[in-house]
């Protein structure tokens, strides 16, 4: 049976997501901001919570796991070089490991950058991948424990996903994300669309996310360091693309 997502706000900008297992019933939050919408998720779907896959050590991904491994006894899975820094984790997963939801599987991609040992989770199977504040649609996370070389490998390992792989991130940051793209990109024709729809997406009270990784491909500035219209608008033509990534991620910080 095909997993199913729930994804609800939590905090002023972030998202809390529910993984539910059919088969089984097993029931992941994809992090847990805060632990009072993650309970009202829970109640409204009727799903019981198993585990919480952790994406990174930062407080508004982590700041309800206390309450909730309290109140569902679940099982905390978090990066092994965030571990000291999370709460309660009971299960620690590094680069090519695998977690278990049920009858789901995710493979561990380390995703460094944001922090020094953010990881995202792919499951494969059902094309979908919780890519934390690495990934976001039309943007990505700021460097904060990393290098952008660092950042900008890990954003290679997303882009290498399947096209139609659905990606779930920790933020609701697209409109601001597609405004700065465009100061980039003014002429990307997937890009225009993509604004058009999170435009009408927000006006109509819904989520832009989940994204796909042919959409991001398509019009994320952030992947496309490596195409050779993106170095030129940014003044570097026939640079590496780190260099390229650097350098929008900068302008980003101040745009
Ligand atoms: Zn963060
Ligand atoms: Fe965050």
């Amino acid at each position: 049976m095909a997993a199913k997502t729930h994804l609800f706000p939590c905090l002023k900008d972030n998202y809390g997501v529910l993984l539910h297992d059919p088969a089984s019933g097993a029931t992941a939050a994809i992090d847990a901001p805060e632990a009072a919408p993650v309970e009202a998720a829970l109640k409204s779907t009727g799903w019981r919570l198993t585990e919480i896959l952790v994406t990174h050590h930062h407080g508004d991904h982590t700041a309800g796991i206390a309450e909730l491994k309290q109140r569902y006894r679940c099982r905390v899975v978090a990066p092994q070089q965030e571990a000291s820094k999370i709460p309660l984790v009971d299960e620690t997963v590094r680069e090519g490991g695998k977690v278990s939801v049920g009858k789901l599987t995710a493979n561990v991609i380390e995703t460094p950058g944001h922090t020094a040992g953010h990881i995202s989770y792919w499951f494969h199977a059902d094309k979908l991948v919780f890519a934390g504040d690495t990934l976001f649609s039309i943007g990505c996370g700021r460097v904060i424990e990393g290098t952008p070389e660092m950042m900008w490998a890990s954003l290679l390992k997303l882009r290498d996903l399947p096209d139609d792989t659905q990606i779930y991130c920790g933020h609701e940051y697209t409109l601001a994300n597609i405004r700065f793209a465009q100061s980039i990109e003014p002429d990307n024709r997937a890009l225009a669309a993509r604004a058009e729809q999170a435009a009408r997406q927000v006006a109509a009270g819904e989520p832009t996310i989940p994204t796909t990784m042919a959409e991001e491909k398509a019009a994320n500035p952030f992947l496309r360091a490596d195409v050779s219209a993106v170095a030129a608008s940014v003044g570097l033509a026939g640079k590496p693309a780190a260099q390229v990534f650097a350098e929008m991620r900068a302008r980003k910080n101040n745009f």
